[in-house]
Order: C-alpha cells, then structure tokens, then sequence
C-alpha cells in the first residue's frame, strides 16, 4: 500500500552537494533543486542497472531444464562502495537511496516471474521480462526509511510537510561542510503513514510513501453477497441493489475528450498530409502535441476517477458483508467475441457483427476495469478474512432464479429478464447476481456439492478463513540465483 502526494516544491540546505565533473573536468557543485533531483534519479537508474545487468535470459531456442542461460547485461557485481569508488558523481548519493535499487530490482524481477507463471495458467499471453531502466521511462528514485535513518518526516500545517533525506560530500569536496539536506516539500492532502520507504518521481512531481498493509478488523455481520459485474451496472448485487460508475462525470470527460479528438484530427486534415500517420512521421505541429497532451490529461483523470469508486465500493461490499461470490475469470481464449455471421444473399460473404478495431479497443478497457473491480474485491476479503468464491458464470445470466428454468429467450433484453416458465419478470443483472450467489453457496456447503462445478479447475475457493491454509503459498517461489528467465 502507498500514498501519493504531490510535490510542490524542492529545497538544497547545509553544505553544497558534489555531482560530479563536467566533460572539462570542472567539479559541478550546486544547490540548484533541478539538477540535485535529476542527479539523483540518475544515481538511481545507474546502480538500479547494475543489478539488473546480472539477470539472464534464455537463448532464442533453448528453454525449460534444457535452456541456456545467458545475461542480459555485463554482469556488473560491484557493491556500493566499490561503485562509489570507481565513479566519484555518485559519491554523495545518499546511502539509503543506493541501497534501495537492490532490493527494487529484486521485487520488480520477482513479480514479472510471477505475473508470467499466473498468465500462463490463465491461457493468457505471458508477456515480457522486465529489462533494463531507460531515461525515457521517466526519472524517479526510492529512498528507504530503515527506522528513520534515510529520511524523516516534518508537518508544517494543516496542508503542507516535507520529507528531508540528508547525504555526505566526499572528501575532498567539503569546504562549506560536510552535510547536505534535501527538503522535498508537498501538499499534505491526506495523513502520512508510518512507511517504509519513499518513492520519488521527478518526472510527474509526485512523492509516495510505501507501508506495509494494515490487518483490517472485519465486524462479522452474517451478510452474503452474490456481485455481477457487468458493463452497463459496475455491480449488480443479489440483494437487488445496482452500483454504477459516476456516469455524469465520466461522461463530462469523454465528450471534452471527443472535442479534442475532432480538433486534432482536423489538425492532420488542414496538413499536406493524406493520413496521421504521415504526419506524425513528419512532425506534428505544436498545437497537435498540446492537445495530445490534454487528452491524455483527461484519460488520467478518467481512470483516477474509476480507481477511486472501485477502491471505495469494494471496501463497502467486503466491510458489509461475510461471504461474498463473483464470477471467476475467464482465460483469455475463451474472452466473448462476436460470433462471424454469414451473409445469406452472397455465399463466402460476411454480415458486419460490430468487431471493429475501436470496438475492441474500448472493450479490452472495459473487461481490465472489471477485472480490476474483481481483483480489488478479492484482495480486500482475503485482508480482512472473510470468505471470497469465484464460480463459473456459465449460464447465470440464462437461468431463472426462482424456478431454475435456462432459456436464452428468457433474457428479453440487456436489461430485463423475463422467465417463460414461471413468468417472473425483473433485472437481469441482479437476477444473474442471484444466481451466481446460490452456485457459491452450493460450493460451500459439502453435502449439496454440485460435482459439475468442481470438475472445472478454475471453479473452487479461491480463498476465505478455511481453505486458505489449504491453498498451495506460492510466496516461497524459488527465484535461481542470478535469476533464470521464466
Ligand atoms: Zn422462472
């Protein structure tokens, strides 16, 4: 867990900090805020790629236990004080900030490991190992607190605090002391945690504390939930109750959005150009980059905007209640699509079924924000323990609740569900809701175990008070010295 705040600005005080030789083999001494946080990040990126060079890689062709490993760097073993001896800029760096780079690489390595194995299972894309710290990526360092030693933290008032991360000229480069401080002010727009290490990024101004996850005390309340998630409701629950989105906000944002879209693709049409992509090979003009700027303002504030309602409602789902059930999620292969339908007039000819490129983008975005929303959910029941299930959704949203008839005609439409056979008539996402509560019920209880369900692998507790201990820790994952690319 961490939070993030903004910076608003950076002050030098005490001694000046040393950053090493120009090309003429002039010391650069200054206290200028710019080029100590730029100096910095880059001390960061340096030693952060040290580590990194040490990692390896299979050879194209080779994997598995037969695979031949070779690093994907100059295998850089050196420790910080040998790498502070041979390179005399990074000599004044902070300790703490040094030291934070291995332990960040390892944690960055370790997850893409992770991450790879879990989408593998899922039947999804593994995806790449992370590589080596570009510039481009954006400059950021980490500090660690180690008990308060690599920085500490002052509040000012109501709205303003600084974290001050203190460093040691070298010697030789000590006339005006010895000592430097750098008071990174910014805007205390919510309490600072106990961390356990700062995280700067220069690049978007921002400062993040890093704590660990506090246990939360869950109030049994004996609720059970069954959620939908769906495109139209975010969440319908059994109860009948349906969470959305703040629409109208989301909505104000997307048509500005839109606004811009059109003004730039005028920019491109008044150009000599034929198509955008022409111009943007040619340089696009200042005008076309502002606005490309602001769209992705928006978009930012578009996804702040979601993050922050799923935060908020999944905290009041797993707080209400003491066994919640979602739908599980489904391998990448099986993701719907639009079914190709023939055109009947003219054999080998396809009728439009609304899978355009733009399409499928937004509903690849839409699919992560669920998936987020689920995740977000999960994680949360597993902190505050309580019992989490995910079940197939197969025909929860073709099956009446009441009397357990499955049509796809009983779906009258996206939003009603009318049941031919005992006529009840009512939402289609709660009903769908309800369903998918009385299949984790059915999962739970022993004695009415549904053999179909547990047949399928990715049907079954995925986590709750009992079946956590029984749950294969994938936490003591061995990670081969030097690290073997997965
Ligand atoms: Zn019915």
């Amino acid at each position: 867990m961490s939070r993030k705040y903004k910076i608003t600005r950076v002050e030098i005080t005490g001694a000046t900090p040393y950053l090493g030789h120009d090309r003429n083999g002039a010391p650069i001494r200054t206290k200028d805020p710019e080029q100590v946080m730029a100096w910095l990040c880059g001390a960061w990126r340096f030693r952060f790629n040290q580590h990194r060079s040490n990692r390896c890689r299979y050879l194209i062709g080779t994997t598995g236990s037969t695979g031949l490993l070779e690093p994907i760097g100059s295998m850089d073993r050196r420790s910080n004080a040998d790498t502070r001896h041979d390179h005399d800029w990074i000599g004044a760096v902070p300790d703490l900030i040094l030291t934070s780079t291995w332990m960040m690489e390892r944690k960055e390595w370790a997850a893409a490991v992770e991450r790879r194995r879990t989408n593998r299972e899922h039947g999804r894309k593994p995806g790449r190992m992370p590589g080596f710290k570009r510039l481009r990526q954006g400059r950021r360092f980490t500090c660690m607190s180690n008990r308060g030693k690599g920085y500490r933290v002052v509040k000012y008032s109501r709205k303003h605090a600084e974290a001050i991360i203190g460093g040691t000229d070298p010697r030789g480069w000590r006339d005006d002391g010895a000592r430097y401080q750098i008071h990174i002010h910014f805007r205390l727009s919510r309490p600072v945690p106990e961390s356990t290490s700062i995280h700067v990024d220069w690049t978007h101004r921002t400062i993040s504390f890093t704590a660990p996850i506090e246990p939360h005390h869950h109030q049994p309340t004996g609720a059970m939930v069954g959620v939908d998630v769906g495109v139209v409701h975010e969440a319908a629950l059994s109860d009948g109750r349906l969470l959305d989105l703040p629409g109208k906000r989301l909505r104000h944002i997307e048509n500005r959005i839109n606004g811009l879209q059109r003004a730039q693709a005028r920019c491109v049409r008044e150009s000599p150009y034929d198509n955008t992509r022409d111009y943007l090979r040619k340089g696009p003009s200042n005008r076309y980059l502002r606005l490309r700027k602001q769209i992705n303002r928006l978009n930012a504030c578009k996804t702040r905007i979601i993050t922050d309602w799923q935060h908020k409602t999944s905290r009041r789902l797993v707080d209400d209640h003491d066994l919640i059930v979602m739908e599980a999620l489904q391998p990448a292969n099986m993701s719907r699509k639009p079914r190709p339908q023939a055109d009947p007039d003219r054999p080998d000819h396809w009728l439009p079924n609304g899978r355009n490129a733009k399409r499928a983008l937004n509903r690849g975005m839409r699919e992560a924000s669920l998936g987020r929303f689920r995740t977000m959910v999960e994680y949360k029941s597993h902190a505050a323990g309580i019992t989490f299930l995910a079940v197939n959704p197969a025909y929860t949203s073709q099956t009446c609740h009441k009397c357990g008839h499955v049509a796809a005609e009983n779906r009258e439409s996206q939003a009603v569900f009318h049941c031919h056979a005992c006529h009840w008539e009512g939402n289609a996402d709660v009903n769908a809701a309800i369903n998918i509560l009385d299949k984790g019920l059915r999962l739970n209880d022993p004695s009415g175990r549904d053999t179909s369900e547990t047949r399928n692998r990715s049907v079954g507790p995925c986590g709750g008070q009992t079946d956590r201990t029984a749950a294969p820790s994938r936490r003591g994952a061995i990670i081969m010295p030097g690290g073997s690319r997965q």
